[in-house]
């Protein structure tokens, strides 16, 4: 292999999703730990205060202490190369979640072992699902009461219509946790919280011996050999080609806060997650080899205001093939014209730094002086690439916008429209309407709040806002020039609008409208996907 084959080849590339407070920055963090990228626990729990200091960030994400955009974080483990995504799961939830996961090419799935499968899990859950990615599962805080396992692998396959397959199987929850059983090496990881100090002692002792009784307890020791033999029978087999589709997720179970399985899990997941994924050119329909010489990327993800003062943005693009280097030149597709790639910005661990060379599987924010939109295609060689759109999801919060001074109507139509260019909010008028009142969809409330402040501060733009009853879309498929959407049969309270681009949508108070369309219109089409 050359030297490029093998920088890629040792690139990991997953999101991590989960409900807030399912233990995602925890594992995170110690993910970190064992790659020596951080040398004490606390760190990137430190991050949410410290950022501030370094950078200038948006005033709103201060005043509330927490990030208004989803980050990546690069480090090194063993021989790999690592690169996680953070899909923010708070408040902030919001587009760019969803399209960071267009980024990856796996997903954890963290879990809390009390609650099991919630809300937010099930939204991101979606977007893997939809794009065919392994989603691999960690049920955490095991050294809490815990759901049954039975209970919680039934949960997570009936409402997430995935298969499961639990690598390790755990003995006891809460005061009676003591370890885990390996499947596979067919022994016993038992932990031990000694003390305060929850420190973790992994012995290694076979299911057989006679001294696990002593370890582990009688019932514990024969609830275990009930479980295994359950498993062993009634669970599906290990299969790896259905984890790589994203049809079968192996499930490990462990405790972050105590540092227990988290190692094995790092391990085995290193061991089956894909190398960078090879994308698909959408002019030609066939997949651009990551470790081909020529350079390609797209951009997911835009973020303003990094700098107040001068309105900039970084674009952060994934790398599909070959090598990026500092100063390099690139063709963009959209654009239709070379550009330079100046800087090129990647976080290392907790501190932003300038990077000289990145490969394929790698995330780089880019300057970006306002050129790039989100679907961009970037790349290099005599036969051009172009990387499919990236799909806009489904705002679930909805408000109609209005200036307060119509004499700021220039600076009200330009600011909702750059904004609506990075992506963080979606905007519609009334079926051939203008831009004098804007229905404003989000899919993370907030997003409202960091829209009226940016209006104000950036563009100098008061505005009414009005909250609006809607919480679901959907594009219409059918051909707008013979399907006419004042023919549908439709509840009183759903809504038709148009998009910038003049795709046609309804908005929806409730899955029961939904449906009452759907039912009631038998050739209507609705999608929960659209195309930037
Ligand atoms: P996030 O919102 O998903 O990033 O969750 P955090 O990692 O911030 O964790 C939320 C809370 O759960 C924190 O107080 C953690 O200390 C705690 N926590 C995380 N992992 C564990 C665990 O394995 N066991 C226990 N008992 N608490 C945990």
């Amino acid at each position: 292999m050359g030297k490029l084959e093998d920088e890629i080849k040792r690139r990991r590339t997953f999101a991590i999703i989960s409900h807030p407070d399912a233990g995602k920055t925890t594992l995170t963090e110690k993910f970190l730990l064992y790659g020596g990228a951080i040398a004490q626990a606390g760190a990137v729990k430190g991050k949410k205060n410290s950022r501030h200091a370094v950078s200038d960030w948006m005033e709103i994400e201060k005043q509330r202490g927490i990030s208004v955009t989803s980050s990546v974080m690069q480090f090194q483990y063993k021989n790999y190369c690592i690169n996680i995504l953070d899909t923010p799961g708070h408040q902030d939830f919001s587009e760019d979640t969803y399209r960071t996961l267009m980024a990856a090419d796996s997903a954890v799935m963290v879990i809390d072992a009390s609650k099991g499968v919630e809300n937010q899990t099930r939204k991101l859950f979606k977007v893997c699902v939809m794009r065919h990615i392994p989603i691999f599962t960690f049920v955490n805080k095991m050294d809490r009461e815990s759901r049954n396992p039975f209970d919680l692998m039934e949960q997570i396959e009936s409402e997430l219509g995935i298969q499961t397959y639990p690598v390790n199987w755990p003995i006891g929850s809460g005061k009676e946790f003591k370890g885990v059983y390996d499947r596979d090496k067919k022994h016993i990881i038992s932990f031990e919280a000694s003390g305060g100090q929850h420190q973790v002692a992994a012995t290694e002792v076979d299911l057989s011996d006679p001294s696990l009784d002593s370890l582990i307890g009688e019932d514990l020791h024969s609830t275990l050999c009930d479980d295994i033999e359950l498993l062993d029978g009634a669970s599906y087999e290990f299969d790896i080609e259905k984890v790589r589709k994203g049809e079968l997720s192996p499930v490990f179970f462990g405790s972050a806060l105590t540092n227990f399985g988290v190692e094995p899990f790092l391990e085995n997941f290193l061991r089956l997650t894909p190398t960078p994924l090879a994308r698909v050119d959408s002019l030609t329909g066939e997949s651009v080899d990551p470790c081909r010489d020529e350079f390609s990327a797209f951009i997911f993800k835009i973020q303003a205001n990094m700098n107040k003062a001068h309105r900039d943005r970084i674009a952060f693009m994934r790398i599909c093939s070959g090598k990026f280097e500092r100063g390099m030149e690139a063709y963009h597709v959209q654009e239709g014209k070379n550009i330079k790639l100046a800087t090129g910005t990647q976080l290392m661990a907790q501190d932003r730094a300038i990077v000289d060379e990145a490969y394929a599987g790698d995330i780089i924010g880019l300057f970006d002086p306002g050129i790039f939109s989100i679907g961009d295609t970037l790349c290099t060689g005599k036969k051009k690439v172009e990387f499919a759109g990236i799909p806009t999801f489904s705002p679930e919060h909805f408000a109609r916008i209005e200036q307060k001074d119509t004499m700021k109507r220039k600076q009200f139509v330009k600011g909702m429209e750059q904004i609506a260019q990075e992506g963080a909010i979606q905007i519609f008028r009334e079926v051939g309407g203008g831009m004098e009142e804007v229905v404003v969809g989000v899919v993370g409330v907030l997003q409202l709040e960091v829209l009226e402040y940016r209006l104000n501060t950036e563009y100098n733009v008061e505005i009414r806002m009005q909250q609006l009853p809607f919480e679901q879309l959907r594009w219409v498929k059918n051909d707008p020039d013979t399907y006419n959407l004042r023919d549908l049969d439709l509840t009183s309270d759903t809504k038709a609008v148009e998009d910038m681009k003049g795709n046609r949508l309804l908005l929806f108070t409730s899955d029961w409208a939904i449906r009452w369309a759907e039912t009631h219109n038998e050739t209507l089409e609705l999608s929960e996907f659209g195309n930037i």
